[in-house]
Parts: structure tokens; sequence; C-alpha cells
């Protein structure tokens, strides 16, 4: 069965960090990448988001990623004892919103981060959950990671 959408989101603050420098450097065309982290139940936590080249042949309105890129990305997730648990891309024109391609093209049932950038170069990040219902607001909450012993 695949996951369900989770009920509660905690994100780590250097994964909005790495997201809004990706974000910038980017410029006008698009970026993505996986969101990786912890699964606790329907308790997930953002821990990291690790790039992917963009290899689409519109890369200022389109985001596409090399699959065996992206199979050797959830590899070395696992490796390390993490999970994948969705994708994250940018509106470089905004809005955080998802676009009418991404509700139709969004792989289902897994996180959907999407960062716009704003006028005044800052940016914005939102997650969203994708099934057969269509795209959902996940709410999340900026939380440093918990030391546990
Ligand atoms: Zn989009």
């Amino acid at each position: 069965m695949p996951p369900s959408q989770p009920r509660a989101l905690a994100v780590e603050p250097a994964v909005l960090t790495i997201l809004g420098d990706a974000v910038r450097l980017g410029g006008q065309c698009e970026v993505g990448g996986l969101l990786v982290g912890r699964r606790d139940d329907d308790a997930w936590r953002l821990t990291a988001f690790a790039a992917l080249d963009n290899l689409a042949t519109e890369p200022r309105s389109r985001f596409r990623f090399d699959p065996i890129a992206f199979a050797q990305a959830v590899a070395q997730t696992e490796r390390r004892g993490l999970s994948w648990l969705g994708f994250a891309h940018s509106h470089p024109h905004g809005p955080a919103q998802p676009s009418a391609i991404d509700r139709v093209e969004a792989w289902r049932h897994c996180l959907q981060g999407i960062a716009a950038a704003r006028t005044d170069g800052s940016f914005e990040v939102t997650f969203w959950w994708a099934d057969e219902y269509g795209m959902h607001r996940v709410p999340f909450t900026v939380t440093a990671m918990e030391l546990r012993p």
C-alpha cells in the first residue's frame, strides 16, 4: 500500500535554507530534487533536500530528471538510514501553488514541495500531497532536530 498523507510534517530549518539557495542559483529556470527524511507512522520529518539536474527542454516552466539519477539518489538516501519522502521543485515566477501541469503530472502518494521566488529575493515554500482526488495542502512546522539519547 502506498503511504498516506502525513498527519504532521516537521521541516528542519536547514532544508528551507538549502531550497532557497537552490532557487536563487536556478535563476529563471526551475530547480528540483528529492525530499528526504524520516517517517514515524504519520508524523514525518523532512531533514534534507538533494538536488537533481533539470533535463527539461523548457526548464523555465518544467522540471524533468534522469530516472537513473533519481534511483541512485534514493539508494544513497536509504544507505544513510533515511527515507525518500517526495520531491520539491521551484516556480521561478511564482506562485507557490501547484500549476496546471503539476496537478496532472505530480507523482501521487508522495510529498510535493513548491518553492516560489518572490520579487524581493526571498521565497515561499508550500507542501502538497497528491492523490487520485487532487493536490492537498500539507501544513508544516519548522523545527530544529531533536537530539535523542
Ligand atoms: Zn510546478
